[in-house]
């Protein structure tokens, strides 16, 4: 099943159309994003044979298939490749150095934006991360490893937008606060169940600017996997339907670059999940950019 928003309304989406799930399930499911998943077992149970007849619309004006998760998870240096490129190791002085657990930090909801959405820059030093986002489904509290997919909605594509000044500033690194500034997290253009793809576990991603690629890897190459997150977080946090985790970003970011290429006015951001589909956000200045910054 692929779900979608247009016009703030639920749709479900078969090809290159989508139809209203309200009107489709005659009035069965909500039209509100925000209720999506109060009833998400029916609606899959619903959807697997369900008709779709009803008004075909375009598949343009996607939004934010999940606007108002509960919680939002980041995961920090999920990726070999990332992990090498941001402490200077080679690959193979790295094996000694992966994180013993999962790295988590938040972004704030406002963080959120669509797959269209223009990404406003507060400064010079701001930068990408294409990522895979899993999206709750069932609520998860200690689940096993073996269990935790079954927990998992389905998936969409995310860019962590990071500013890497503030994200590093102070005795502590503020990673929360980096990368929560308006429309940094957009994520969509729809929700995928875990179904629908040959392998959840093995997922292309990857990101271009302006037509260059800058990121392209495997979901297969996680450090910690979509069910060891689940489990490792839902230890501390139960999950709650809607909950969004940001996955983490394999290498290529901007930062480590020699040298390093940070987001301008005027830049295109396109990410894509291979299965799932593509962000495109276009990059402008925010009220406090200005032309002088720590980059030049
Ligand atoms: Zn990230």
């Amino acid at each position: 099943m692929r779900l979608g928003v247009i016009a703030d309304r639920l749709v479900l989406i078969d090809g290159e159309t989508a139809v209203d799930l309200e009107q489709a399930s005659k009035g069965r499911f909500p039209a509100d994003p925000a209720q999506l998943f109060d009833r998400w077992e029916a609606l899959v149970d619903w959807a697997a044979t369900a008709e779709l007849d009803g008004e075909k619309l375009p598949l343009t004006g996607l939004q934010n298939p999940v606007p108002a998760p509960r919680q939002v998870f980041g995961i920090g240096a999920n990726y070999r490749d990332h992990l090498a490129e941001a402490s200077g190791r080679t690959m193979e002085e790295l094996e000694e150095f992966l994180p013993k657990d999962p790295l988590i930090f938040t972004k704030f909801r406002n963080s959120l934006a669509g797959p269209a959405d223009a990404i406003p820059l507060p400064s010079r030093d701001v930068d990408w991360e294409v990522e895979l986002v899993v999206v709750m489904g069932r609520p998860a509290e200690r689940v096993s490893e073996e269990d935790a997919w079954s927990h998992v909605a389905g998936l969409t594509v995310g860019q962590d937008i990071s500013e890497r000044v503030l994200q590093m500033a102070g005795p502590a690194p503020q990673f929360s606060m980096g990368k929560s500034f308006p429309a940094f997290g957009p994520m969509g253009p729809v929700l995928v169940t875990p179904d629908s793809l040959d392998d959840p576990d093995d997922l292309e991603l990857g990101c271009t600017l302006n037509g260059r690629v800058m990121q392209k890897s495997r979901t297969s190459d996680l450090i910690f996997s979509v069910a060891e997150l689940i489990a490792y977080i839902s230890t501390v946090c139960p999950l709650l339907p809607g909950d969004v985790i940001f996955t983490g970003t394999p290498a290529g970011v901007g930062a480590f670059r020699k040298p390093p290429v940070f987001l301008k006015p005027g830049d295109t951001l396109v990410s894509w999940v291979k299965g799932i589909g593509e962000l495109h956000n276009p990059v402008i200045a925010g009220h406090s950019y200005t032309d002088e910054g720590t980059n030049s």
